[in-house]
């Protein structure tokens, strides 16, 4: 069992957000990509000797099939088409620009945090350490503000 430090819930927590207003704010997104639009394959090609694996971007085929925009989900214009899916030109109707615009894919996260990188036993030990200077240091306030109510108060 993973624990995950306060930033890193916040941080979460943030995603979650993120991602449930960008949901919200393109309902009619394509439910293959999320606004990627397009997806990176690999390709085995000879090369020499030896066969290497070459990255080529691919768009989303649900989206290209469709000729519709992976992010608003309207129709591509007819006259648009060539501009948007080949020269990657932005949506004309949202401004969808390929994932070079803030907000055209929805934000997403693998949860990989490296929390599980925090051996639970240093963890439980400092927090341990820290509550109790925390306790030592509420004591001190504590003996101090009763010792200050203990003091008669003359300016009134
Ligand atoms: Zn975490
Ligand atoms: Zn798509
Ligand atoms: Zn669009």
């Amino acid at each position: 069992m993973i624990k995950h430090t306060i930033e890193c819930i916040r941080f979460r927590e943030e995603m979650e957000f993120a991602k449930i207003l960008w949901l919200t704010q393109w309902p009619n997104h394509c439910e293959k990509c999320y606004g990627q639009g397009i997806f990176t394959r690999y390709d085995s090609v000879d090369y020499g000797s030896t066969r290497v694996s070459m990255p080529f971007d691919e768009p989303c085929e649900t989206c290209y099939e469709a000729n519709t925009c992976p992010r608003c989900g309207s129709s591509i214009p007819e006259q648009c088409f060539e501009a948007f899916w080949d020269d990657g030109n932005p949506c004309p109707i949202c401004g969808y620009a390929w994932g070079r615009g803030k907000g055209d894919v929805m934000p997403d996260w693998d949860g990989d945090c490296g929390c599980d990188w925090l051996d639970d036993t240093i963890l439980n030990g400092l927090q341990k350490d820290w509550l109790e200077e925390e306790l030592r240091e509420t004591k001190k306030e504590d003996r101090q503000n009763a010792s200050n109510a203990l003091e008669p108060n003359c300016n009134t």
